[in-house]
C-alpha cells in the first residue's frame, strides 16, 4: 500500500513520466511532486495536475487503488464500460 507523505506543486525543469497515467509531463509546466512511502521505502514521483485532481477526488485511488499507472488502468476500465451498449428493449441483462 502506498502512503502519501507530502505533495507540492513544482515547475518541471525536464520531462517526467506521470505516475498516474504514465504519459509524459512536459517541461516548464506545473506538476505535482509527491513523496510517498511503500513497504517502509520512500519513493518520489510526479503527477500531472489533472491526474493529481483525479486521485484526490476519487476515493477509489485511496489505499491499494493508488499504484503506478492507476489512472491509465481506470481509463481502460471506463472505455470497456462505455463500450457496452444496452438498448431499452433488451431489458436489463445484469439483474
Ligand atoms: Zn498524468
Amino acid at each position: 500500500m502506498l502512503e502519501i507523505i507530502n505533495k507540492k506543486v513544482v515547475l518541471t525543469r525536464k520531462t517526467h513520466e506521470c505516475y498516474g497515467c504514465l504519459k509524459e509531463i512536459e517541461r516548464r509546466i506545473n506538476a505535482i511532486y509527491v513523496t510517498a512511502k511503500q513497504d517502509e521505502q520512500q519513493m518520489r514521483f510526479h503527477l500531472h495536475e489533472k491526474c493529481n485532481k483525479i486521485i484526490a477526488k476519487d476515493k477509489w485511488f485511496m489505499g491499494s487503488g493508488l499504484f503506478k499507472g492507476c489512472i491509465k488502468e481506470a481509463e481502460k476500465v471506463l472505455e470497456v464500460v462505455e463500450s457496452i451498449n444496452i438498448t431499452a428493449d433488451e431489458g436489463l441483462p445484469f439483474i
